[in-house]
């Protein structure tokens, strides 16, 4: 998922605080794979620092995420979280894909 030009810089955390954001993020990535049922197509999930996306999959199931999700909303979290899951069952962002976010999360305005 694309990031838009501007982004904003996380506050410093302790390194404690950082740990159980991972776990947190690491946990919520897990129950909504359970969910979309993409649990076995998962091979790794890495949390990193990334410059121009905030998730990005690719099609061996290596999910990697941006260590400054840790700092942004849950529910902006979880439309990453969702975006990049449903990739690994739709690779574009065609009418499909489209569909199955609207319907996993009807409150967000995509
Ligand atoms: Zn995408």
């Amino acid at each position: 998922m694309k990031k838009a030009p501007q982004k904003t810089l996380p506050p410093i955390a302790s390194p404690l605080a950082e740990a159980v954001a991972r776990d947190v993020l690491i946990a919520e990535i897990e129950a909504w794979a359970q969910r979309i049922g993409v649990e076995d197509r998962i091979s790794e999930i890495q949390i990193r620092p990334m410059k121009r996306k905030w998730a990005s999959c690719s099609s061996r199931g290596r999910l990697t995420f941006d260590t400054a999700l840790l700092h942004q909303p849950a529910e902006f979290r979880r439309e990453v979280i969702v975006h990049e899951l449903l990739h690994l069952k739709i690779p574009n962002h065609g009418r499909l894909f489209k569909a199955l976010l609207k319907a996993y999360l009807p409150e967000s305005i995509q």
